[in-house]
């Protein structure tokens, strides 16, 4: 019996055991668990489960449309532009975005309602498919939720698991905690591709302090996964100063956000109290 979990240890091994893979960001070679396609499995798996979690997707098309476009403008000059990317509002009311390992991208109405411009709108997404990129979850993954778990649900797709099982390790994955050297790397990643994308990177400084005036009037549930906005501001401004301090015809986007995301909101939000 003892050989036999031995030897079924070493298969599981042998299949996960994905090596060094360069770490396209950091350009370094990252010790990976497993190939980048367990990443998307993962994702496609527990997606519909997230979506579930954070109260569903905002019933609005154009709002829906409009977020997806923006994030799908920074997903195509990423380091990884071949993935298929997803971008969804939910209506949780928390102030959050989150990534699922393979490109889904969750941002909650709470925040949404906090945002004033679609430079601030694509700092968010930006951090999100950075982490993605990095595939940051790999690593959070193993060492908070177990692996092996993992790879039985997503991986062997008809594995037979429960709907509170399936529910747990979404709850799981939803919280997990990068590294602040991940989270640094993410921002500045993200930078990088707000810009490349067509932004104003003080669209970036800008959310950090709407973050910042938030968390004086109550904890928000982004900073349970993420570091003080404060610390952050300061290695950004200071990348800002260094290398895009002259760009001409970056995007701020003030009405667009307004018109697509404030004034779907609310109408969104008149047709539920008339229901
Ligand atoms: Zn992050």
């Amino acid at each position: 019996m003892r050989v036999c979990r031995l030897l079924l240890s070493f298969v599981l091994f042998l299949c996960l055991y994905e090596g060094c893979a360069v770490n396209p960001i950091s350009g370094e070679e990252d010790f990976m668990l497993y190939p980048e396609q367990h990443d998307i499995a993962i994702g496609r798996k527990y997606a519909p489960e997230a979506e579930k979690q954070l109260k569903g997707k905002i019933p609005n098309e154009e709002l829906q449309n409009y977020i997806d476009t923006v994030g799908q403008r920074i997903a195509r000059i990423s380091h990884r532009p071949d993935w298929e990317y997803h971008f969804m509002a939910v209506q949780d009311e928390s102030i959050n975005a989150l990534a699922l390992p393979g490109g889904y991208v969750f941002i909650t109405k709470g925040l949404l309602v906090k945002l004033t411009t679609e430079a601030q709108l694509a700092s968010i997404l930006a951090h999100e498919v950075s982490h993605a990129v990095a595939r940051d979850s790999a690593a959070a993954i193993s060492r908070e939720i177990g692996i092996g778990i993992l790879f039985a649900a997503a991986v062997i797709q008809d594995a037979p698991q429960s709907a509170l099982e399936a529910a747990n390790i979404t709850r799981q994955i939803l919280g997990l905690q990068y590294s602040r050297d991940d989270e640094q790397a993410a921002d500045l990643a993200g930078l990088d591709y707000m810009v490349r994308a067509g932004y104003n990177p003080q669209g970036m400084i800008e959310t950090m302090h709407v973050l910042q005036d938030e968390m004086k009037v109550k904890p928000i549930e982004f900073f349970s996964t993420h570091p003080n906005p404060q610390n952050r501001i300061g290695y950004l401004k200071q990348k800002i100063q260094a290398k895009y301090l002259n760009l001409v015809d970056v995007k701020i986007g003030k009405e667009e956000y307004k018109r697509h995301v404030i004034e779907n909101l609310k109408d969104n939000q008149v047709h539920e109290q008339r229901k």
